[in-house]
């Protein structure tokens, strides 16, 4: 028998909210059935039109706010409701710092089953607008004009746009120059359906202690029409920029960088610092977007390692070797493995470029890697790791539990799978004292944490 739901399509009903999806929407609940609407706020009562029922949720458009949170403000960016890059720009940044903490808090008691850990209030930025170091933008045509922007909420069309409020003011004027080049020159944007057309993204990155600038034009073909007339704009307007590389992708899939890259102007790299430890950074190689919070957290990361400089540390996930070389420098020896091969040659020469000679950097699965080394008898006292957002692999954790460290820093991107690692570490015999959120991404609704796992020795 179809159960019936407590409201239809086009009901208007009125609702109170009290929380958010992660695409930042409002949920309230109607006799238990959870509604999603966008833009309402936690605290929120408003009339809301269903628009779309499924079994378990259904989806709505707010008509009225009839008490509005005390946290909510005027969004600054003029294409905030139609850009999909941030979803909180409506909600104070106190009202962010606070809700992303409890959420910390209340995925880990629900998934994790960890009640009464101590969550610290998320650390939060001073400024926060124009942090990201590194903006890439996709090309497109629209009614026989060059536009390019960020895609549209829930779909794969793209918004024209001017400013980016998150990114770096720098690297958000020079992709502006850079469109303007490419309109005055008649350049074709490039078209996916059709699959022809010259330019396909732009991208700039910027050191943001150093100051320094990478643009990359990324083209279908080998060919970009302009080019001097490109190099000499940027150059001569910017002289921030150190390289200039053209990047080709020629294939038919939705990824930004094809197999190619070569530099059309200045250097291959350019340089940014994380506290004391320098690193090159190439057109592909993924950097931290916000190094100044990034920063923050290894500090915390690095706190909770309690390092003395004896200690052998496995940096799980480790990228191009950010937090490795970041602990090395108060580490015996750190271990770094990593799946991307291309990453682990940037992290050797980034250990190369900061004279660390105590780490040691291998290619492939944390989850192969590690107990290799375990049994060729490496013995960590500490393991760091910062896996992707699907959180660590089971036989990973595994090992970590038979190798017992005495500390476990668990570095994550989403609460979830932290909060479900952490319960199997737990059930392994270590317990969790502390996570600390940090907000990496202001404006939107991700949340990075750092926890601090120790053996129980009283097991
Ligand atoms: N710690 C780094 C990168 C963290 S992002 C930094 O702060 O810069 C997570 C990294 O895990 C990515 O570089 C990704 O390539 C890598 N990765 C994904 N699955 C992996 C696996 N099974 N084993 C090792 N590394 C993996």
């Amino acid at each position: 028998m179809a159960e019936t739901l407590p409201v239809k399509k086009n009901d208007i009903v009125e609702v109170t909210f009290n929380d958010l999806t992660h695409d930042g929407s409002g949920v309230a609940k109607v006799g238990g059935y959870a509604l999603f609407v966008p833009d309402a706020l936690p605290g929120e009562t408003a009339s809301v039109k269903v628009l779309k029922t499924k079994k378990g949720y259904g989806y709505g458009r707010l008509l009225e706010i009839k008490e509005k949170s005390p946290k909510r403000v005027d969004p600054p960016c003029d294409i905030y409701d139609q850009c999909g890059g941030c979803q909180l720009q409506h909600f104070s940044y106190e009202g962010q710092l606070d809700y992303k903490r409890g959420y910390v808090r209340d995925v880990l008691e629900r998934i994790g089953g960890l009640s009464g850990i101590k969550v610290h209030p998320t650390l939060g930025m001073d400024e926060p607008w124009s942090y990201r170091n590194k903006v890439q933008v996709p090309v497109a045509e629209k009614n026989g004009e060059l536009i390019a922007g960020f895609y549209r909420k829930r779909s794969h069309s793209i918004v024209d746009m001017d400013h980016c409020l998150i990114t770096d003011k720098v690297i958000d004027e020079i992709v502006q120059t850079v469109k303007k080049v490419a309109k005055a020159c008649g350049i074709a944007p490039y078209n996916e359906e059709t699959h022809r057309g010259v330019l396909r993204h732009i991208v700039a990155r910027i050191g943001r202690n150093t100051g320094e600038v990478m643009v990359v034009l990324v083209t279908k073909g080998q060919d970009l029409p302009f080019r001097k007339r490109f190099i000499k704009e940027i150059t001569e307007n910017y002289p921030a920029v150190k390289s200039i590389v053209q990047n080709i992708n020629n294939k038919r899939a939705n990824t930004i960088f094809g197999a190619e890259t070569r530099t059309i102007w200045g250097r291959d790299v350019i340089y940014d610092n994380i506290g004391d430890i320098r690193f090159a950074i190439s057109a592909r190689s993924f950097f931290q977007v916000n190094p100044k919070q990034t920063q923050v957290m290894y500090d915390r990361a690095l706190e909770y390692a309690g390092l003395t400089g004896q200690e052998t540390v496995i940096d799980a996930y480790c990228g191009i070797g950010t937090i490795s070389l970041f602990l090395a420098q108060k580490a015996g020896h750190v271990y770094g493995v990593e799946i991307v091969p291309e990453a682990i040659e940037d992290a050797k020469a980034n250990a190369e470029l900061n004279n660390l000679d105590n780490a040691t950097f291998e290619a492939g699965k944390a989850e192969d890697i590690i107990p290799a080394w375990y049994d060729a008898g490496v013995k960590a006292d500490v393991i760091v790791v910062d896996p992707p957002r699907k959180g660590c692999d089971e036989a990973l954790l595994q090992t970590m539990i038979d190798m017992k460290p005495k500390r476990i820093v668990y570095v994550s991107c989403n609460p979830a799978t932290l909060a479900r690692d952490l319960k199997v570490l737990e059930a392994g015999g270590f317990k969790t004292i502390e996570v600390q959120p940090v907000d990496m991404f202001p404006q939107t609704m991700h949340v990075e944490s750092v926890a601090k796992s120790v053996l129980d020795v009283s097991n």
